[in-house]
């Protein structure tokens, strides 16, 4: 067992932190495909329940290899405790409905993936919480949305699709100066690209569906904080609702995780570079990547970000006709929803992700009938600007 703390770099950790390895000496982690365990004597089964021998109870609570998995985020991500989801969409309801009650009041960025949105503005006030969405750019309109009774903020950075960045420290300030937590969905930057623990937010979330698994086979998501908001908030919720990870999924979500830096660093090379060209395009009216001088908030990039986006936005002059034009000329970017994939994929957010907002509510966020999101995959850059070179050409 190597579960102690490590004076380990990342990717070290990546590879060896959290094994828990078995009898047999086994290599790669073990998947323990098991819902339940066995006791040697009532006796053993008392005290296990009792907590006064650890071990493992049933699946649902946790299991051997879904605990290596939440182990090695602990290390990575720098935090005390981890709680593994089903979902990246399991992990974000469990933090926010767990660290609010009936009258409680929640300040949300509205530039929210777009599931993460109907949990606060939908979901949550069905229970008697009250929530406030707010342009997150600017520090002055969440300080402005602060109510006697707001116990928690939530954020994501960089926003989908278009790639806004919140001022994370500043957010935290606020949070711990009225007693609130916040919590960052971290699912855009990546573990390896912000720490939003060291900037003070309290609990981070991540979709592993994304770049974590990266390679487009499982979901999964994570929460973690420190110990006490774990035990406190969620460890009974968790226990009782029942929204545990797959041993199998956390196992290849493991295998992810060993080669997670390598795919961003890549990914995010081949962002720079295609955001780059398209930004020396006549077609194109505006790019947004965070990691060029031209970003809107470059200087809070500059600050809060260790490199760059594995994302981009764009947006095309022609509008919807030469954003179809463009996707459907494509030939290595593939068209899809998804994204942080060894596959590059292409979005047109109006017409899919964010096709439920409203015309007013998607010009707040920035996003047109030309506006396009990638996610850059592990391809070679040149094929990937000659496949876009092509798709511009067609776009018109
Ligand atoms: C994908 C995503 C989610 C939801 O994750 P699932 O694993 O699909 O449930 C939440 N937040 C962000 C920012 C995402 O990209």
């Amino acid at each position: 067992m190597t579960n102690k703390k490590q004076n380990w770099k990342p990717a070290t950790q990546l590879v060896h932190s959290g094994v828990l390895r078995s009898g047999f000496g086994e290599t790669a982690e073990a998947i323990y495909l098991t819902q339940g365990y066995v006791y040697d004597t009532a006796e053993a089964a008392e005290a296990r329940f009792k907590g006064e021998e650890p071990g493992f109870i049933y699946s649902r609570y946790a299991n051997p290899t879904v605990d290596m998995f939440e182990k090695r985020m602990c290390a990575l991500e720098g935090a005390e405790d981890a709680r593994a989801l089903a979902s990246g969409m399991a992990a974000v309801t469990a933090a926010i409905l767990c660290s609010l009650k009936a009258g409680d009041h929640i300040v949300a960025a509205r530039a929210l993936f777009g599931s993460c949105r109907w949990v606060v503005e939908t979901l949550a006030p069905r229970y008697g919480i009250e929530a406030t969405l707010v342009d997150g750019t600017q520090i002055e309109n969440w300080e402005k949305a602060v109510q006697p009774n707001t116990k928690l903020f939530f954020l994501e950075s960089p926003t989908n699709p278009t790639l806004e960045v919140v001022d994370i420290a500043a957010v935290a300030a606020l949070a711990n100066s009225i007693g609130a937590k916040l919590v960052v969905d971290n699912v855009f930057a990546t573990p390896l690209q912000q720490k939003p623990l060291e900037l003070g937010a309290h609990i981070v979330v991540y979709s592993a569906t994304k770049h974590i698994d990266g390679q487009g086979r499982c979901l999964g998501g994570v929460i973690l904080s420190d110990k006490e908001w774990i035990d406190e908030n969620l460890h009974d919720y968790f226990r009782h609702t029942g929204p545990s990870l797959s041993p199998f999924n956390a196992w290849t979500l493991l295998k992810g995780l060993e080669t997670l830096p390598l795919r961003v660093r890549q990914q995010t090379e081949n962002a720079a570079k295609v955001a780059d060209f398209l930004a020396g395009r006549p077609e194109v009216s505006r790019v947004i990547y965070p990691g060029r001088a031209d970003h809107p908030q470059a200087d809070i990039v500059k600050k809060q970000m260790k490199g760059g986006s594995t994302l981009i936005c764009l947006d095309l002059k022609g509008g919807k006709k030469s954003a179809f034009a463009f996707e459907n000329a494509l030939d290595i970017i593939l068209i899809s929803n998804n994204l942080g994939d060894s596959k590059s994929l292409i979005t047109h957010p109006a017409t899919t992700t964010h096709k439920n907002l409203t015309d007013e509510a998607r010009t707040e966020l920035g996003i047109g009938d030309g506006t396009l999101r990638i996610s850059l995959g592990l391809e070679d850059a040149d094929d990937l600007l000659e496949d876009i070179e092509k798709a511009l050409k067609a776009a018109g």
